[in-house]
């Protein structure tokens, strides 16, 4: 059964708007860095559910013509995160059926970790699954409830999975939000303009369209948008929080809000301890861009070394993770950065990433760096060592390829040829973050699993 699908990816609903799937489509815009494989939007229009989704970027799967289609004064939208090999359009989603009590749509960011349990209990009663997606068990969960309203069914069927789950559910009428119990995932509510309400993985999709932040939706917590009317919100579990520090330090966008801090301030936090704790003689700072940028600025402060953009980046080219082979990879990482010769020459360079997963990109910086003349590399990284793989949305690979998992820091050091190579550890990130220890999931660096 493959397990590493349905990884992490933005979501958004939008409910009581005229121009929704517009709503929709420009939130997903502000989101497509958390997924670029595949995007879809589902409107309705009170008696029926229209569907586009297809494989590519925002931009290229949908144009005027298509969102004139998506009528309706609600929406959800998804971009979805790229997977190897798998069939991209069944895989994409909003997920849709038809069942019993009429049609729904859903879109899920995060990882179902009893999915194949669910799944085969499912098949065993007779279920046929389309896809690999654990998003679709949930399809089938509701489908049979013995419940008699959609809302006391989707309560029936999330309490029958678990691990990371932040889910929007739109039916002809209504739609539903939910985070689950340890809030893995960010999800954010919003108030529209003029009328209705957002909710989306970030803050960043509200400034995109005017919405006024009102909170986060709260772990544990269903959101009921139905009637135009304020949401109605039920507990569905009682909260305990264990977010995601990896959106600190890699994957949400810097302008977003996320568990109720700025992403740029925390991750220009950790660029500043970095500099406190693994402080080096140097001439300039440089960031891997873009992942770098705040937590070089923050070192940069810190230290009085003066800030360089050293690397440019070519920005039509996608994540490297992108592509599932290593020469893939290898290639892009090329395509993507190229060294400010006349920047770095005869200098010695401090550049500051915000993780290394397999150390294919830190070794290419390093060799990129000397070829274009600098004396010494000092690579920094603003978080702890990558050393599990993460099973609650986060795309990382297994264990085997992750080289802190493999090797010491001494021997990374030699691998990527650095004049010397320093982390942040896990007490120092979080206290860049601001964030108390039992909140947090930090299983990538610690191989603490909560679930
Ligand atoms: P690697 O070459 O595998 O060491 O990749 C490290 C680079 O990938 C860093 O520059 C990170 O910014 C970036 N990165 C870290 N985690 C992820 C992820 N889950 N998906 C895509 N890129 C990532």
């Amino acid at each position: 059964m493959r397990e590493d699908v349905n990884e992490k990816c933005a979501v958004v609903g939008i409910y009581g708007h005229k121009e929704a799937s517009r709503l929709a489509y420009f939130s997903l815009h502000a989101l497509q860095h958390r997924g670029q494989e595949a995007a879809g939007i589902s409107s309705s229009d009170g008696k029926k559910l229209h569907t586009i989704k297809k494989r590519g970027l925002v931009m290229r799967v949908f144009d005027e013509a298509k969102l004139k289609t998506l009528s309706g004064n609600n929406a959800v939208g998804h971009t979805r995160y790229s997977t190897a090999g798998d069939d991209s359009i069944l895989d994409a989603q909003p997920v849709f059926a038809r069942y019993d009590l009429g049609e729904m749509a859903i879109v899920h960011n995060g990882n179902f970790t009893n999915a194949d349990e669910v799944r085969n209990a499912l098949i065993s009663k007779g279920a046929i699954f389309q896809t690999y997606m654990d998003t679709e068990n949930l399809i089938h969960l509701i489908a049979k409830s013995e419940k008699k309203n959609l809302l006391e069914r989707i309560i029936d069927a999330v309490e029958r999975i678990e691990g990371a789950f932040s889910l929007v559910f739109l039916s002809r009428t209504k739609m539903f939000a939910m985070r689950d119990r340890h809030g893995f995932r960010p999800l954010s509510l919003g108030k529209l303009p003029n009328s209705g309400y957002l909710v989306a993985s970030e803050t960043c999709a509200f400034d995109l369209v005017g919405a006024e932040f009102i909170r986060d939706v709260e772990p544990g917590e269903l959101l009921v948008f139905e009637n135009n009317k304020e949401p109605k919100s039920i507990k569905v579990f009682e909260p305990t929080p264990k977010h995601c520090i990896f959106e600190y330090v890699y994957f949400a966008r810097p302008d977003s809000k996320v568990f109720g801090q700025s992403v740029y301030q925390t991750r220009k936090n950790m660029g500043k301890e970095l500099a406190h704790i693994k402080p080096v003689e140097a001439d300039i700072v440089i960031p891997v861009p873009d992942g770098g940028v705040p937590s070089a600025i923050g070192y940069a402060q810190e230290s009085g070394i003066p800030y360089e953009m050293g690397i440019m980046r070519n920005h039509y080219i996608g994540r490297t993770f992108i592509e599932p082979t290593q020469e893939m990879r290898d290639l892009k990482v090329k395509m993507k950065l190229s060294p400010m010769t006349d920047i770095i020459k005869g200098k010695r360079v401090i550049v500051v990433d915000d993780s290394i997963v397999r150390g294919t990109t830190s070794k290419r910086i390093v060799k990129m760096l000397k070829e274009a003349g600098a004396s010494e590399v000092h690579m920094r990284v603003s978080s702890p060592p990558t050393t599990d793989p993460c099973y609650y949305g986060v795309d990382t690979p297994d264990k085997d390829k992750l080289i802190a998992a493999n090797m010491t820091e001494d021997e990374i050091c030699e691998f990527i040829e650095a004049d010397s190579l320093a982390y942040l550890d896990e007490a120092t990130l979080l206290r860049s973050v601001n964030a108390k220890e039992e909140n947090y999931c930090t299983a990538c660096f610690t191989g603490k699993y909560i679930i």
